[in-house]
Protein backbone atom coordinates (compact mmCIF):
# COMPACT_ATOMS: atom_id res chain seq x y z
CA UNK A 1 0.00 0.00 0.00
CA UNK A 2 1.59 3.29 -0.96
CA UNK A 3 1.85 5.93 1.61
CA UNK A 4 1.88 9.86 0.86
CA UNK A 5 3.95 11.83 3.67
CA UNK A 6 4.18 15.20 4.10
CA UNK A 7 6.83 16.49 6.98
CA UNK A 8 6.77 20.17 8.22
CA UNK A 9 6.51 21.18 4.50
CA UNK A 10 7.27 25.07 4.14
CA UNK A 11 6.95 27.13 0.96
CA UNK A 12 7.29 30.49 -0.33
CA UNK A 13 6.32 32.44 -3.32
CA UNK A 14 8.02 35.89 -4.54
CA UNK A 15 5.78 38.38 -5.42
CA UNK A 16 5.83 41.85 -5.54
CA UNK A 17 9.86 41.17 -4.80
CA UNK A 18 9.44 39.79 -1.74
CA UNK A 19 9.68 36.29 -0.77
CA UNK A 20 6.22 35.13 0.79
CA UNK A 21 5.66 32.63 3.32
CA UNK A 22 2.81 30.53 2.60
CA UNK A 23 3.13 27.22 4.10
CA UNK A 24 4.30 27.04 7.33
CA UNK A 25 5.02 23.38 8.49
CA UNK A 26 2.06 21.51 7.08
CA UNK A 27 2.34 17.33 8.47
CA UNK A 28 -0.19 14.87 6.72
CA UNK A 29 -0.15 11.11 5.89
CA UNK A 30 -2.17 9.86 3.26
CA UNK A 31 -2.37 6.26 2.22
CA UNK A 32 -3.68 4.21 -0.50
CA UNK A 33 -7.33 3.39 0.02
CA UNK A 34 -7.99 6.08 2.36
CA UNK A 35 -10.18 9.69 1.58
CA UNK A 36 -8.83 12.80 3.14
CA UNK A 37 -10.78 16.25 3.36
CA UNK A 38 -8.22 19.44 3.60
CA UNK A 39 -10.75 22.10 3.84
CA UNK A 40 -9.86 26.00 4.87
CA UNK A 41 -10.95 29.31 4.20
CA UNK A 42 -10.05 30.83 0.93
CA UNK A 43 -6.22 32.52 0.95
CA UNK A 44 -4.94 29.39 3.71
CA UNK A 45 -2.56 28.24 1.09
CA UNK A 46 -4.46 24.81 0.06
CA UNK A 47 -4.06 25.37 -3.98
CA UNK A 48 -0.28 25.98 -2.55
CA UNK A 49 0.17 22.86 -0.90
CA UNK A 50 -1.35 21.06 -4.63
CA UNK A 51 0.76 23.34 -7.00
CA UNK A 52 3.44 22.50 -4.72
CA UNK A 53 2.60 18.52 -4.78
CA UNK A 54 2.64 18.92 -8.02
CA UNK A 55 5.64 20.54 -9.19
CA UNK A 56 5.08 23.84 -9.89
CA UNK A 57 8.02 25.80 -10.13
CA UNK A 58 6.16 29.29 -9.08
CA UNK A 59 6.72 27.55 -5.27
CA UNK A 60 9.81 27.15 -3.94
CA UNK A 61 10.55 24.20 -1.15
CA UNK A 62 11.88 26.27 1.81
CA UNK A 63 11.38 23.18 4.00
CA UNK A 64 10.36 19.58 4.83
CA UNK A 65 10.07 16.82 2.55
CA UNK A 66 7.49 14.85 0.75
CA UNK A 67 7.65 11.38 0.30
CA UNK A 68 5.78 8.20 -1.64
CA UNK A 69 6.75 5.19 -0.38
CA UNK A 70 9.78 6.82 1.06
CA UNK A 71 10.71 7.55 -2.22
CA UNK A 72 11.76 11.83 -2.47
CA UNK A 73 8.85 13.30 -4.39
CA UNK A 74 10.33 17.03 -4.11
CA UNK A 75 13.30 15.50 -6.00
CA UNK A 76 11.43 14.03 -8.69
CA UNK A 77 10.18 16.01 -12.31
CA UNK A 78 6.61 16.46 -13.06
CA UNK A 79 6.70 13.20 -15.47
CA UNK A 80 8.39 11.32 -12.64
CA UNK A 81 5.91 11.99 -10.04
CA UNK A 82 2.91 10.98 -12.39
CA UNK A 83 4.65 7.80 -13.62
CA UNK A 84 5.34 6.96 -9.71
CA UNK A 85 1.53 6.83 -9.28
CA UNK A 86 0.59 10.69 -8.27
CA UNK A 87 -2.04 12.33 -9.27
CA UNK A 88 -2.24 15.85 -9.54
CA UNK A 89 -5.33 17.37 -11.25
CA UNK A 90 -4.10 20.80 -11.86
CA UNK A 91 -0.57 19.48 -13.27
CA UNK A 92 -1.96 20.75 -16.98
CA UNK A 93 -3.94 23.19 -16.39
CA UNK A 94 -3.25 25.13 -19.58
CA UNK A 95 -4.53 24.87 -22.92
CA UNK A 96 -2.10 22.29 -25.21
CA UNK A 97 -2.49 23.38 -28.70
CA UNK A 98 -3.23 20.67 -30.99
CA UNK A 99 -3.37 17.85 -28.48
CA UNK A 100 -6.27 16.37 -28.45
CA UNK A 101 -8.15 15.41 -25.06
CA UNK A 102 -8.02 11.43 -26.90
CA UNK A 103 -4.13 11.62 -27.77
CA UNK A 104 -3.11 13.48 -24.39
CA UNK A 105 -4.88 10.66 -22.71
CA UNK A 106 -3.65 7.91 -24.08
CA UNK A 107 0.22 9.51 -23.61
CA UNK A 108 -0.74 10.03 -20.09
CA UNK A 109 -1.47 6.18 -19.60
CA UNK A 110 1.47 5.49 -22.00
CA UNK A 111 3.20 7.48 -19.58
CA UNK A 112 2.23 6.36 -16.20
CA UNK A 113 1.61 2.28 -17.28
CA UNK A 114 4.77 2.47 -18.94
CA UNK A 115 3.54 0.94 -22.12
CA UNK A 116 0.97 2.17 -24.24
CA UNK A 117 -2.27 0.58 -23.85
CA UNK A 118 -3.62 -1.48 -27.27
CA UNK A 119 -5.32 0.75 -29.49
CA UNK A 120 -8.74 -1.21 -29.66
CA UNK A 121 -8.94 -1.78 -26.09
CA UNK A 122 -8.24 1.80 -25.16
CA UNK A 123 -10.73 3.61 -27.47
CA UNK A 124 -13.50 1.24 -26.21
CA UNK A 125 -11.72 2.05 -22.42
CA UNK A 126 -12.21 6.53 -22.61
CA UNK A 127 -15.70 5.70 -24.76
CA UNK A 128 -17.22 4.07 -21.49
CA UNK A 129 -15.31 6.22 -19.03
CA UNK A 130 -16.94 9.29 -21.03
CA UNK A 131 -20.41 7.51 -21.02
CA UNK A 132 -19.99 7.35 -17.14
CA UNK A 133 -19.09 10.94 -17.05
CA UNK A 134 -21.98 12.29 -19.38
CA UNK A 135 -19.23 13.37 -21.83
CA UNK A 136 -20.22 13.87 -25.22
CA UNK A 137 -17.97 11.52 -27.42
CA UNK A 138 -16.90 14.41 -29.39
CA UNK A 139 -15.35 15.51 -26.79
CA UNK A 140 -12.14 13.64 -27.34
CA UNK A 141 -11.60 15.32 -30.34
CA UNK A 142 -11.16 18.67 -28.86
CA UNK A 143 -8.12 20.25 -27.90
CA UNK A 144 -6.82 19.96 -23.96
CA UNK A 145 -8.54 22.77 -22.15
CA UNK A 146 -9.22 24.72 -24.92
CA UNK A 147 -12.47 26.88 -24.53
CA UNK A 148 -13.50 24.01 -21.87
CA UNK A 149 -16.03 25.35 -19.52
CA UNK A 150 -15.77 25.06 -15.85
CA UNK A 151 -17.76 21.88 -15.99
CA UNK A 152 -16.06 20.59 -18.67
CA UNK A 153 -12.62 20.90 -16.78
CA UNK A 154 -13.82 18.75 -13.96
CA UNK A 155 -15.14 16.30 -15.91
CA UNK A 156 -11.51 15.95 -17.95
CA UNK A 157 -9.94 15.95 -14.56
CA UNK A 158 -12.19 12.76 -13.46
CA UNK A 159 -11.64 11.48 -16.87
CA UNK A 160 -7.75 11.24 -16.25
CA UNK A 161 -8.20 10.13 -13.45
CA UNK A 162 -10.72 6.87 -13.76
CA UNK A 163 -7.94 6.19 -16.80
CA UNK A 164 -5.04 6.55 -14.88
CA UNK A 165 -5.82 4.58 -11.66
CA UNK A 166 -3.45 6.75 -9.67
CA UNK A 167 -1.75 5.41 -5.86
CA UNK A 168 -2.66 9.22 -4.45
CA UNK A 169 -4.58 11.68 -6.66
CA UNK A 170 -4.89 14.89 -5.40
CA UNK A 171 -7.83 17.41 -6.11
CA UNK A 172 -8.19 20.85 -5.78
CA UNK A 173 -11.58 22.59 -5.79
CA UNK A 174 -13.28 19.78 -7.53
CA UNK A 175 -16.73 21.17 -6.75
CA UNK A 176 -15.89 24.66 -7.92
CA UNK A 177 -18.26 26.08 -10.75
CA UNK A 178 -19.97 22.63 -11.16
CA UNK A 179 -23.82 22.70 -10.52
CA UNK A 180 -25.68 20.15 -8.47
CA UNK A 181 -26.05 17.60 -11.45
CA UNK A 182 -22.49 18.11 -12.79
CA UNK A 183 -21.08 17.58 -9.04
CA UNK A 184 -22.98 14.67 -8.81
CA UNK A 185 -21.83 12.81 -11.74
CA UNK A 186 -18.04 13.87 -10.74
CA UNK A 187 -18.78 12.56 -7.61
CA UNK A 188 -19.78 9.14 -8.79
CA UNK A 189 -16.68 9.25 -10.69
CA UNK A 190 -14.56 10.04 -7.87
CA UNK A 191 -16.61 7.52 -5.49
CA UNK A 192 -16.13 4.53 -8.63
CA UNK A 193 -12.36 4.88 -8.68
CA UNK A 194 -11.97 5.19 -4.95
CA UNK A 195 -14.28 2.10 -4.32
CA UNK A 196 -11.99 -0.10 -6.74
CA UNK A 197 -9.74 0.26 -3.05
CA UNK A 198 -6.46 0.81 -4.06
CA UNK A 199 -6.41 5.26 -4.54
CA UNK A 200 -5.65 7.50 -1.85
CA UNK A 201 -7.31 10.97 -2.20
CA UNK A 202 -6.76 13.81 -1.00
CA UNK A 203 -9.81 16.22 -1.94
CA UNK A 204 -8.97 20.13 -1.49
CA UNK A 205 -12.04 22.60 -1.23
CA UNK A 206 -13.91 25.60 0.57
CA UNK A 207 -16.65 23.94 0.23
CA UNK A 208 -18.41 21.36 2.73
CA UNK A 209 -21.13 20.74 -0.19
CA UNK A 210 -18.92 17.99 -2.14
CA UNK A 211 -18.89 16.07 1.20
CA UNK A 212 -22.41 14.97 0.52
CA UNK A 213 -21.29 13.05 -2.07
CA UNK A 214 -17.60 11.97 -1.27
CA UNK A 215 -17.54 10.69 1.92
CA UNK A 216 -14.26 10.86 3.69
CA UNK A 217 -12.83 8.67 6.51
CA UNK A 218 -10.32 11.51 7.74
CA UNK A 219 -11.27 15.90 7.70
CA UNK A 220 -8.29 18.22 8.39
CA UNK A 221 -8.75 22.08 8.79
CA UNK A 222 -6.38 24.21 6.98
CA UNK A 223 -5.71 27.62 7.96
CA UNK A 224 -2.74 30.30 8.02
CA UNK A 225 -0.91 27.82 6.40
CA UNK A 226 -1.18 24.38 8.13
CA UNK A 227 -3.12 22.00 8.99
CA UNK A 228 -4.96 23.23 12.57
CA UNK A 229 -6.92 20.55 13.28
CA UNK A 230 -8.11 16.86 12.62
CA UNK A 231 -10.99 14.72 12.67
CA UNK A 232 -13.56 12.36 11.78
CA UNK A 233 -16.19 13.37 9.20
CA UNK A 234 -17.81 14.78 11.97
CA UNK A 235 -15.40 17.54 11.70
CA UNK A 236 -17.13 18.29 7.98
CA UNK A 237 -20.29 18.91 9.96
CA UNK A 238 -19.33 20.88 12.13
CA UNK A 239 -17.57 22.95 9.89
CA UNK A 240 -21.06 23.77 7.76
CA UNK A 241 -22.69 24.70 10.80
CA UNK A 242 -19.71 26.95 12.24
CA UNK A 243 -17.62 28.21 9.67
CA UNK A 244 -14.01 28.60 9.56
CA UNK A 245 -14.41 31.85 12.07
CA UNK A 246 -12.95 29.89 14.94
CA UNK A 247 -9.93 29.54 12.89
CA UNK A 248 -9.43 32.11 11.03
CA UNK A 249 -9.84 34.80 14.57
CA UNK A 250 -6.64 36.15 15.31
CA UNK A 251 -5.12 36.83 12.23
CA UNK A 252 -4.63 32.54 12.00
CA UNK A 253 -5.35 33.13 8.62
CA UNK A 254 -2.49 33.46 5.58
P1 LIG B 1 -6.36 28.83 -1.07
O1 LIG B 1 -6.25 27.83 -2.15
O2 LIG B 1 -6.49 28.24 0.30
O3 LIG B 1 -7.44 29.83 -1.32
P2 LIG B 1 -3.82 29.82 -2.08
O4 LIG B 1 -2.83 28.75 -1.89
O5 LIG B 1 -4.38 30.02 -3.43
O6 LIG B 1 -5.00 29.66 -0.99
O7 LIG B 1 -3.19 31.20 -1.62
C1 LIG B 1 -2.59 31.37 -0.32
C2 LIG B 1 -1.88 32.72 -0.27
O8 LIG B 1 -0.73 32.67 -1.10
C3 LIG B 1 -2.69 33.89 -0.74
O9 LIG B 1 -2.38 34.99 0.06
C4 LIG B 1 -2.23 34.10 -2.16
O10 LIG B 1 -2.38 35.42 -2.56
C5 LIG B 1 -0.78 33.69 -2.07
N1 LIG B 1 -0.29 33.11 -3.33
C6 LIG B 1 -0.58 31.88 -3.80
N2 LIG B 1 0.02 31.66 -4.96
C7 LIG B 1 0.71 32.78 -5.24
C8 LIG B 1 1.55 33.17 -6.33
N3 LIG B 1 1.79 32.36 -7.36
N4 LIG B 1 2.09 34.42 -6.29
C9 LIG B 1 1.85 35.23 -5.24
N5 LIG B 1 1.07 34.93 -4.19
C10 LIG B 1 0.52 33.72 -4.19
MG1 LIG C 1 8.00 24.30 10.93
MG1 LIG D 1 -7.39 27.35 -3.76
Amino acid sequence: MATLEIRDLHVSVEADNATKEILKGVDLTVKQGETHAIMGPNGSGKSTLAYSLAGHPKYTITGGTVTLDGEDVLEMSVDERARAGLFLAMQYPVEIPGVSVSNFLRTSATAVRGEAPKLRTWVKEVKEAMQRLNMDPAFAERNVNEGFSGGEKKRHEILQLELLRPKIAILDETDSGLDVDALRIVSEGVNRVRESGDVGTLLITHYTRILRYIKPDHVHVFAGGRIVESGGPELADKLEAEGYESYTKGGASA
